[in-house]
């Protein structure tokens, strides 16, 4: 029985449930289960009584009592009602990998570390792909005594420090209890082979560490065997597990082994851990792989984990099964297609400034350029915004989409970028809301608000009745309009207004009369052409919000751009998904109203491959004491899915 207590329980409370568990004869043991604090409680001879669990359910600190039918507890859905999610990674500048919930994790790499560079090489190659986490074993446990035995801790440190270039976290096997205390510093995840599930002192001795494990299934292990593992796992301490079912020893050979498919929704009915599917050892050859692992995903795997190999055929293990990288690519790709179906989305490594192959040049440590970067062309509304915050003579960098203007920030180019978030008329810019997502080491820094007058824009042998077809962005579209329905023009998309007006100057002279665009006086001047009308925007209190934008020192947020001034940021922007149940994003707005923090802005936005769940977009006013603020994203991350604090700056008026 698990007895799970309310949170900010008094001493004296506590101790008032421990009393009346051991006089009942119950021998207690007391740990954390997720975010929760609990006491198991085990050993009565004559079970737990009904009147007992009635009477507890009653005590103050008591927030709900847990007694299971299974001989596994902590492992049990009964005493958790929501998926576990487990984080692997996050220390020094890794990112956090979260498996489970409603997101697919891919793990991959070499069956083994076979040398500095093969593992390097892997690495890069699984990355480029989507893996979020590397794997390859250092200590393999072989058949036979004379095959590889790995490069043992040598191994894993080449392992180490590939993840640490290629910013992922790393998962490799422990054999022995022994070697686990030298592995604990070197690895972000312990993997518990297939034929150790069933070692009971390495279980303990893992356990007790605390770092995330992944434990697969024995090839002839049930699946209560398989979950009586992870209690032993969890009872030791730890509260990451991860299942993996990796194919179970059966009658039929043409397979390495056989995939237990329906493991995994016996395994989602019966436990709150995620559990993902290892296709590599399942069926054990090459063109099989992909095929067991999109099943398993279609069946509800929180992820797999895959065996990479640059040349599969010179391996010195599992060869045979491991995919090619142009495989594994093709792999992703269907995985990323598939995950809509079934509710989720697949997991992409966060673009951060150490990450990929760009730091290997060194180009994620040069220093800041003093460039601002802004998307668009000369003549952009962002150049306008740009020159307001630094001024006319700041030097800029012009990039050809937004995606680009992050990557410049992030690797240094430009030392800030000026992005346009939201307009008054048409509502967010959503792209550039998804990209924080995508970069969690930009924050955003500064903020400004620019009037847009948009202009029609041609050369000037066109007039109103000679133009035909308008080009600009579908902002710019959407700002105009009243203008826009009263003419039978064909509109077509550009990624800038600037852009737009630019590519007029590429038309044959026939064709200039028939084509105008609508951007900026500026980018009129820009290009020398002509301003046929000017004010054509719905409406004239049209603004647009730009914030500056700058790379995370260290994780810190990067200070506010000296021209912007030196006040004390007064806002800041949030992002947050929260759990699927009645009161839930209420709770988090009371979470902010009770400290009187003042919301100026709440937008829901669907998540992608995620049909009718949503992440909202909160703008709040900052409290004048930090220590306020801090503790309301603390309270906000526990009652949050995924939380994401994008930054605060003076909020323009
Ligand atoms: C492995 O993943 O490297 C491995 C040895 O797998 P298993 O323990 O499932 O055989
Ligand atoms: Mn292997």
């Amino acid at each position: 029985m698990i007895v799970i207590l309310s949170k900010g329980i008094s001493a004296h409370d506590k101790e008032m449930i421990r009393a009346f568990l051991r006089e009942r004869g119950f021998s207690l043991r007391e740990q954390t289960l997720g975010d929760d604090e609990i006491i198991g409680a085990a050993g009565k001879a004559a079970g737990t009584a009904a009147s007992d669990v009635q009477e507890l359910t009653l005590l103050p600190g008591v927030e709900r009592v847990a007694a299971t039918s299974k001989p596994f507890e902590l492992a049990s859905r009964e005493t958790r009602s929501g998926d576990s999610i487990v984080t692997v990674g996050g220390e020094g500048s890794l990112p956090f990998v979260k498996i489970g919930g409603s997101r697919i994790s891919i793990i991959a790499g070499p069956c083994a570390v076979e040398s500095r560079e093969q593992i390097r090489e892997t690495a890069e190659r699984v990355r480029e792909s989507g893996a979020v986490i590397l794997r390859g074993g250092a200590f393999k446990p072989r058949t036979s005594p004379y095959a590889f035995q790995g490069l043992g801790m040598k191994g894993l440190e080449y392992m180490k420090a590939a993840g640490e270039e290629l910013n992922m976290p790393i998962v490799t096997e422990v054999v022995s209890p022994e070697w686990a205390d030298h592995m604990k510093d070197l690895t972000d995840m312990f993997q518990i082979g297939a034929r150790n599930m069933q070692n009971f002192e390495l279980l303990k001795k893992v356990g007790a560490l605390g770092k995330p494990v992944l434990l697969k299934r024995g090839p002839s292990a049930t699946i209560e065997e398989w979950l009586l593992s992870a209690e032993y796992l969890l009872a030791s301490g730890t509260r990451d597990v991860v299942l993996c079912e990796r194919g179970i020893r059966t009658f039929e050979t043409y397979t390495r082994n056989t995939l237990d498919i329906s493991a995994i929704p016996v395994i989602k009915r019966l436990s709150h851990l995620p559990v993902i599917v290892d296709p590599s050892h399942a069926v054990g050859i090459r063109g099989m792989v992909s095929s067991a692992g999109l099943a398993a995903i279609a069946a509800g795997a929180d992820g797999l984990t895959v065996e990479v190999h640059p040349r599969p055929d010179s391996a010195l293990s599992d060869g045979p099964q491991s995919l090619y990288p142009s495989q594994f690519e093709r792999l992703m790709r269907d995985i990323e297609a598939l995950a809509p179906v079934v509710g989720k989305e697949l997991l992409r490594t966060p673009r951060t400034h150490q990450a990929g192959p760009a730091s290997s040049t060194a180009r994620g440590t040069l220093p800041l350029s003093n460039r601002i970067a802004f998307s668009g062309e000369s003549g952009a509304y962002a150049e306008q915004a740009l020159m307001r915050a630094f001024g006319e003579d700041a030097p800029r960098l012009a990039c050809p989409s937004f995606s680009g203007l992050f990557d410049a920030v992030l690797d240094g180019s430009a030392g800030f970028g000026v992005v346009p978030v939201e307009n008054s008329l048409a509502g967010s810019i959503h792209e550039n809301y998804d990209l924080f997502l995508r970069y969690p080491d930009i924050a955003m820094v500064g903020e400004l608000k620019l009037r847009i007058v948009h202009c029609l824009i041609a050369h000037p042998s066109a007039t109103l009745d000679t133009i035909k077809v308008v080009r600009s962005h579908s902002q710019g579209f959407a700002q105009c309009k009243d203008f826009l329905d009263k003419y039978p023009w064909r509109l077509e998309s550009c990624y800038n207004t600037a852009a737009a007006v630019a590519s007029l100057l590429k038309e044959r002279e026939a064709d200039r009369p028939a084509i105008a665009a609508i951007a900026a006086e500026a980018a009129a001047l820009a290009c020398g052409l002509t301003v046929i009308k000017e004010g054509i925007e719905t409406n004239p209190l049209n603004y647009t919000r730009f914030v500056i934008i700058a790379r995370k020192n260290n994780g810190d947020i990067a200070p506010a751009p000296p021209s912007m001034g030196s006040g004390k940021p007064n806002k800041a922007s949030l992002v947050f998904s929260v759990p699927d149940k009645p009161g839930s994003l209420v709770t988090c707005l009371s979470i902010m109203s009770s400290r009187e923090i003042n919301m100026i802005k709440l937008e829901s936005r669907p998540i992608q491959g995620q049909p009718w769940r949503y992440l909202f977009y909160v703008d709040v006013g900052l409290p004048n004491a930090e220590s306020e603020f801090d503790a309301v994203l603390e309270e906000l991350k526990t009652k949050t899915e995924d939380f994401h604090f994008l930054g605060a700056y003076r909020g323009a008026r």
